[in-house]
Formats: structure tokens, sequence, C-alpha cells
């Protein structure tokens, strides 16, 4: 009967309430935002642009449509803003359809070193009939070797190169490819799906402002927003991406979650600021504190990380399958991740594992927080206490964390529906 769905549903928030979440990509949005997916736009077709919709009946998503595009223009300083990709993924699929050809080639960070599918042939770029040729990479910076770069590129001369990443420490030199891609008659891209709250909250650079001529992101991991997709470009590319998206990629955009965007848009240039310096300290914080007890943290010399991620190599440990299975049973919830030198092969027990802490920053959590969860983290690594005794200090611990922050009125972060 449908009374087991809410159970499940119930049970699954009971988990998440009692847990440190810990996955770089997700987030938790506000009450005021989730109110919005239950409005009557989650059952309306919108296709087509403000103004020129193909069915009547829109005057009012037109207005909320309207209102995202202004404040995503305003909040990132773009010329143009494309908000209908429902996701990331639909994102990057237009943009590829927009600034590319079949058969071009196109430089990508490779997954190992961060990048998404999406830049690789297994997925978008396939998907587009793309060769993709992967930057070369500096482990130690966990960035993209530029001068290596601007050889290779020399030669292959690519049409696109993208940037951004899943594994995302540090600020990537946009300007300096940006000047090589130049050179080449090529464009940039820069996927900012992580780091989307960052540029808004102005702790991570603007790549539109260091020469990007596109950017694309999910709108949910360090942004408020509900899960979907946007794109920002120079005006120059506007008809291009938009004819992309739609009739490319899109019909429906989802304009319940539409709706929330727009709320999430109004917390970012509210709050941003204040929760982008609180992510990126806390992030420190943890990688500093888990550094001191042991553990391998990627880009020691380099501060660890400016952004809301920090990666660590847990092969003395077992790998980053069983670390992440052990810190589950313990109330722990993040991923493993593959790191540069491993193979694709081995996703199912890479070397590492990723952190991120822009949900438990939402939910209110400081520096001192952050030394407790490295505490937790190494209790339940070195096993000084059973999974179930440091689940239930966990749970403890989270007691005090259960509203959602930085928004205009403060919400339990689970909504009861049932
Ligand atoms: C998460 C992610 C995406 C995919 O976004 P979805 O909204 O999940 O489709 C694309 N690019 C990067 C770099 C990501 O990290």
């Amino acid at each position: 009967m449908y009374s087991e769905v809410f159970s499940i549903i119930r049970k699954h928030n009971e988990m998440m309430r009692n847990s440190i979440p810990l996955i770089a990509s997700e987030n938790l949005t506000s009450e005021i935002v989730r109110k919005c997916y239950l409005s009557d736009f989650g059952h309306r077709y919108a296709e087509g642009k403000v103004g020129e919709r193909y069915y009547a009946g829109c005057r009012y998503i037109d207005e909320i449509e309207s209102i995202a595009i202004r404040l995503t223009k305003r909040l990132f300083d773009a010329e143009h803003a494309n908000v209908q990709p429902i996701s990331g993924v639909v994102a990057n699929l237009a943009a590829l359809f927009a600034f590319t050809n079949p058969n071009d080639t196109i430089f990508s960070i490779s997954i190992p070193c961060g990048g998404h599918i999406s830049h690789d042939r297994m997925s978008a770029a396939g998907l587009r009939g793309l060769r993709v040729v992967h930057y070369p990479f500096d482990i130690e910076s966990m960035n993209v070797d530029v001068s290596a770069t601007e050889k290779l590129a020399k030669n292959v001369k690519p049409k696109l190169f993208i940037l951004g990443s899943s594994l995302i420490l540090f600020r990537q030199p946009v300007k300096e490819i940006a000047e090589i891609a130049e050179d080449l008659d090529a464009r940039v891209m820069f996927d900012a799906s992580h780091v989307l709250g960052l540029i808004a909250g102005r702790v991570y650079p603007n790549p539109i402002k260091e020469g990007a001529d596109v950017l694309t992101a999910s709108t949910h991991k360090t942004f408020f927003g509900p899960q979907r997709g946007v794109i920002l470009s120079k005006a120059e590319f506007a008809k291009a991406i938009d004819k992309a998206v739609f009739p490319g990629v899109v019909s429906n955009h989802h304009l319940h979650s539409l709706a929330g965007y727009v709320i999430s848009l109004m917390e970012m240039l509210e709050f941003g600021e204040a929760y982008a310096r609180q992510v990126v300290k806390n992030a420190r914080v943890l990688a500093e504190s888990l550094h001191e007890l042991g553990y391998r943290v990627l880009g020691e010399r380099y501060g660890f990380t400016e952004t809301h991620q920090i990666a660590v190599d847990v092969r003395p440990l077992g790998g980053g399958d069983a670390v992440a299975r052990k810190l589950e049973s313990a109330g722990i919830i993040l991923n493993k991740n593959l790191l540069p030198w491993d193979s694709l092969e081995q996703a199912a027990n890479p070397s590492g594992i990723r952190i991120g802490v822009q949900e438990v920053t939402r939910l209110g959590m400081r520096e001192d927080e952050m030394r407790e969860i490295a505490n937790f983290i190494d209790l339940t690594l070195r096993e000084k206490k059973s999974a179930e005794e440091i689940r239930r200090r966990v749970a403890e611990f989270r007691r005090g964390f259960q509203t959602v922050k930085y928004t205009f009125e403060e919400c339990s972060a689970y909504t009861e529906i049932c």
C-alpha cells in the first residue's frame, strides 16, 4: 500500500537526521524552497522562451522565469543566463552542442584527476561525437599543468577546453587556459557544478570574469537550489545556447523546481558570502585536523583546499570502498573516490575518499564541529570504539544541528510530510 512509501521516506529522513552528511555534491534546501515543489507549477509545461511559449497558461511561469534569469545574471554578473537545463549533465550536453561539432577535439580533465563523466566519451562528450584529450595534470598541486597543456594544445588544436571538476580542491587556471584558447581560436567552458555556491559567495573566482566563454553548473551542490542546471555566457553565445537547450535537450523544464531555484538565488544574494566563507574555513580546519591525526590528506603543500572539498588517500586503510562502508556504519556518509594515479577499472575500490563540508555548514556547523567530525572519523577508522557506539555519539552530536541556516526563515532540515 502507499503508506509503505511514506514509511520508507520516514526511515530515510531518520537516517539522514542522525548522520553526518559529507557527500560533496549534495546540500539541503530551505523550507521555502521546498514549498515551491508542491505548487501547481509542477504539473505544467512552458516550452520555449519567456513570452514566446507554445502553450497557453504560462503568464505566471513567465514571471518566475524572468526573475530567475534576472537574478542569475545579477548574482554572477553574466551577460546571458539560461535557467532551463534540468540538471548539470543536461547543461553540459547543451553547451557541447552549442560549442562543438562531431569529430572536434576537446580538452578535459580525466575522471581520476577529478573530471566529470559528462566531460568524457562515456557520457555527454561521447554523445556529441567528440574526441577527448586529457590535460596533463600535476598531482601534487592537484591542478592542470599549464605549460604542458600549452605544448600539447599547439599540436592537437582542440576546439574547446573544459575546466571545472567533480574533485576540485583548488582554483583552476582559467585565465591561462583562456589565453592558450585565444591563440587557437578555441573556446573555454567552465563546469562550475561543484563550486557555483562558492562563486556566488565570492570565495572562488568567477570563471566568466576570468575569460571563460561559457559556464555550466548544477544548482544543488554548494549552491542552495533544488536539483537542476544553469548555463551562463557572454551575450554573443546566447542564441546558440538557447537553441541547444530548447528544443535541443529540454522540453519541460520542471517549473516547480524553477520556482525553488528563484528562492535559492535570493538566499545566495543575501547570505551567500557569509556561507561560502564559512564553508572554506570549515574545509581547511577539517583537512588540517585529519592531517594532524595522521591521514594522507591531498594538497598539503597548498593548504589542502580552497573549496568545500577534501580528498584523502586511504590506501593504508584498505581503500575507498572499505573506508566509506565503515564510516557509513558509524553514521558518517561520504563517497569513495578515484585519485589521479587510479585507473578507471578501479572505480569500485579506488584509493581515496572525498569529503564535502557544504551541507554541514548549511546546518550551522563551524570550526569546532569540524574538529569533532575529524575525531569521529578517526575513532571509526582506527576502530577505537565500536561502530554502534560511534553511531550513537554521532546522532547525539547531530541533535544540535537540525535546522537549515543561511535563509530567510530557518527551518527544520527534514520536512515531515507524513
Ligand atoms: C555533479 C556534476 C555534474 C552533473 O550534474 P547533475 O546535476 O548531477 O547532472 C556535472 N559536472 C560536474 C563537474 C559535476 O560535479
